[in-house]
């Protein structure tokens, strides 16, 4: 969409103008969101099927705009990527969910595994593993609680550097996953050279299940790949039962979506948690 963008601009010039003016005004905002840490942390349980146990939940951010409510992240990620501010905005995320979960876990409750989205700007930050490391440390957060979801694009910006900095992140006993697998073009040789504990096969191909041939095939070759390389599987944008069937009888248990439940904030994820 902003390549769209960039190209009617060089034909209406009157839009430039004005779509220019409100990119300023949206990145000054975000910058004083930024500093006001004026986000929230929306919650998605990843569910295994069969025993309809909580064995994770994916973090995904929330701007809490003073005028305008909730901004879903496809509306400002792209900025923030562009911008270089997602790399404040992730570690504020990660610093929230972080504390949450450690809140979780103190009542007694189990939320299972935390899921972080890590943008490539993170991979490349050369502090990101020093901060990872240090707020592990003061809020006593156990590495086996989470797992950095990185799609295959991101670590194909800058491949080799890329698997040495996820190296060293799963060395402190953190999970890695590759999210929305099969839509990036990575080489299936990159596979095999990173440190990997799981898939998750992308809604895309979700979307067309149960009755769409090739959905079906791809489905299929995925969970077949994460079985030859010993890689744990979630699919993701599950919303009905045929799709949850489909996943569990192809050996696919672990699902996150509608089906189960929409993100959620904070609050009502501890319902959740206090009604399973
Ligand atoms: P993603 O990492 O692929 O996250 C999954 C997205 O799919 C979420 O959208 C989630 O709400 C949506 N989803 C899950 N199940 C279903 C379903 O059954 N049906 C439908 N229609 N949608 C479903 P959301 O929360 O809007 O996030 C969009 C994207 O924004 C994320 O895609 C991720 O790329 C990015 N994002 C979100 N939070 C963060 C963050 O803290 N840091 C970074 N770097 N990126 C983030
Ligand atoms: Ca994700
Ligand atoms: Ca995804
Ligand atoms: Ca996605």
């Amino acid at each position: 969409a902003k390549d769209e963008g960039r190209n009617n601009y060089q034909y209406y010039s009157s839009e430039m103008t004005e779509s220019a003016f409100e990119r300023v005004i949206m990145e000054q905002s975000l910058r004083v969101a930024i500093q006001q840490e004026n986000f929230l942390v929306y919650y998605q349980p990843q569910i295994d099927s069969e025993n309809k146990k909580v064995v994770g939940m994916e973090a995904l951010v929330r701007w809490e705009h003073p005028d305008v409510g909730i901004v879903s992240p496809a509306n400002f990620i792209p900025l923030a990527e562009e911008t270089g501010m997602i790399i404040h905005i992730d570690l504020i995320v990660l610093k929230k969910a972080m504390t949450q979960f450690k809140e979780w876990y103190q009542q007694g409750l189990t939320p299972g595994k935390l899921s972080l989205n890590l943008s490539a700007k993170q991979i490349e930050n050369n502090n990101f593993i020093e901060i990872l490391s240090d707020t592990m440390q003061t809020l006593e957060f156990d590495p086996a609680w989470l797992t950095l979801e990185v799609t295959e694009s991101q670590i194909m910006k800058n491949p080799e550097d890329s698997i040495e900095k996820l190296k060293e992140i799963n060395a402190l006993g953190i999970e890695i996953a590759i999210d929305d697998f099969g839509t990036g073009y990575s080489s299936l040789a990159y596979l095999k050279k990173l440190p990997l504990n799981k898939l998750k096969i992308d809604k895309a191909f979700v979307d067309g299940l149960p009755h769409d041939e090739e959905d079906i095939a791809i489905s299929r070759a995925i969970i077949a790949l994460a079985k030859i390389l010993n890689l744990d599987l979630i699919a993701e944008g599950v919303e009905t039962k045929e799709q949850q069937e489909f996943m569990l009888e192809n050996g696919c248990k672990v699902i996150q979506g509608y089906y189960y439940s929409k993100p959620i904030d904070s609050n009502s994820m501890e319902k959740f948690l206090l009604a399973i």
